[in-house]
């Protein structure tokens, strides 16, 4: 079943104390329809400039990510910069040039409207809305991710995209501040009763949290001992996740529970090295390996 993503499509300037890297093709719909494609076929909605080559899209080339839906303007492609502290735990932008993103109009490609699973990146939440209306038929899993400026800025456009969808994946600090819950389960309840009926908080080193209507689960992060560059975690989490959910067509508390592994396994993979570089040279396998992984790490006996 494939998968639809909207979202960013970027050059990022990364820096972390382990290097830096200049001009990496990133983005969060990037990282999501990369980390998915290992999953299910991933139909890509984004947009880039003129500055963007045959070169730089060679990271959607050989998987089954299809960019049909991947417009070309003139000018610039958008561009985000950000430097990590030494626990890589903090992060600061150093610089978000929207350039052709400012312009962004989401066009679904005709063969895009059916699809069953959706994943809304972190872009302006009346083009995650709109993106929904082009969707014939009301998907099986609409998820979405936001941030920050939007929970500021676009308050109530924001409230009513959440209406229409099932699953909202957001990291703590977004949950506490969208919800105005400092404790995270009764941050839950009260964004239940915006829309989702599920919510995943992505917390970083410490793991991930789903809560619905089964009850909580929770992941732990891989224990990693040298990572490198947290950019794209939280989008190749979601990528994982929706990825996984797709290839198995339900939405059942077990495979909920495995996609929230998947998305732990597709996040531990991106931070090992900088921007992309550790997804590109993923292998399946080495996914598996790792989800079996996790599986001696959190099990116990009572
Ligand atoms: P994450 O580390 O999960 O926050 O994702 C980082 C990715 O999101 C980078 O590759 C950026 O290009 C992209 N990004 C950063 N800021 C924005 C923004 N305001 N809108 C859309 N994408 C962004």
């Amino acid at each position: 079943m494939s998968l639809l993503v909207v979202g960013s499509v970027a050059f990022d300037c990364l820096e972390s104390p382990y290097g830096k890297v200049e001009r990496a093709v990133g983005g969060a719909a990037t990282y999501f329809a990369v980390a998915a494609s290992f999953f299910a076929p991933v139909h890509l909605v984004a947009i880039v400039g003129d500055d963007f080559s045959k070169e730089d899209a060679a990271v959607f080339k050989g998987r089954p990510i299809d960019i049909e839906g991947l417009e070309r303007t003139t000018g610039k492609t958008f561009f985000w910069s950000g430097r990590y502290s030494q626990n890589l735990n903090e992060r600061v932008t150093l610089a978000t040039e929207l350039n052709c993103f400012a312009e962004f109009k989401p066009r679904l490609p005709e063969k895009y409207r059916n699809s069953k699973y959706v994943f809304l990146a972190n872009i302006a939440p009346d083009l995650q809305r709109d993106v929904l209306h082009q969707v014939k038929v009301k998907p099986k899993i609409a998820a979405m991710d936001t941030m920050n400026y939007w929970i500021e800025r676009t308050n109530a456009e924001l409230r009513e995209t959440l209406k229409h969808v099932d699953i909202l994946m957001i990291n703590d600090t977004e949950t506490r501040e969208l919800s105005s819950e400092h404790n995270l389960l009764l941050a839950a309840k009260h964004i239940f009763k915006m829309g989702p009926s599920t919510l995943v908080v992505k917390r970083g080193e410490y793991g991930a949290m789903m809560v619905d209507k089964h009850g909580i689960f929770c992941v732990p992060a891989f224990p990693l001992e040298e990572p490198h560059d947290p950019t794209g975690a939280g989008d190749s989490f979601a990528g994982g996740f929706m990825g996984y959910l797709a290839s198995v067509g339900s939405k059942s508390d077990a495979f909920l529970r495995r996609a929230m592994v998947y998305g732990s396994v597709l996040g531990s993979f991106a931070v090992e090295q900088f921007g992309l570089d550790r997804l590109l040279q993923l292998k399946k396998p080495e996914i598996h390996g790792r989800a079996r992984h996790f599986r001696k790490l959190t099990q116990f006996k009572l």
